[in-house]
């Protein structure tokens, strides 16, 4: 079981397990979205995900033809990412998940896209 909030505390969701994979994606929607190097999420079913709390505040935004992209419309947390073509999965975002996320990140979308500014390993 996945729990997770935003910023401000008004959304609260949970998410069943298991995670089919965690990744973080470099593509530009992800980057513009999160205000960061990547967005950084966890791949569940759909049908375990649960907003418990303030889903009046959730604000879905369509970034492609088939991606929804949920946020807290009060902080602007991001939540959730979602596809109109694969309804059984929901990527939750690793960033809101309380208690950390603690499962490997196995996956890389869209490295072409990796910002030059990520440190240098
Ligand atoms: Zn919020
Ligand atoms: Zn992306």
């Amino acid at each position: 079981m996945l729990t997770g909030s935003c910023l401000c505390g008004a959304v609260a969701y949970r998410a069943e397990g298991p995670v089919r994979h965690a990744s973080h994606c470099y593509c530009t929607m992800c980057r513009k979205q999160h205000g960061a190097a990547a967005g950084s999420y966890a791949n569940v079913a759909a049908a375990g995900f649960t907003i418990e709390r303030g889903a009046e505040r959730v604000t879905e935004y369509a970034s492609s033809s088939h991606g929804r992209r949920g946020f807290c419309s009060v902080c602007g947390s991001n939540l959730y990412w979602r596809s109109t073509e694969a309804p059984d999965r929901i990527a939750v975002t690793l960033g809101t998940l309380e208690p950390e996320f603690s499962g490997p990140v196995e996956r890389e979308w869209h490295t072409g896209q990796k910002p030059n500014w990520l440190p240098v390993r």
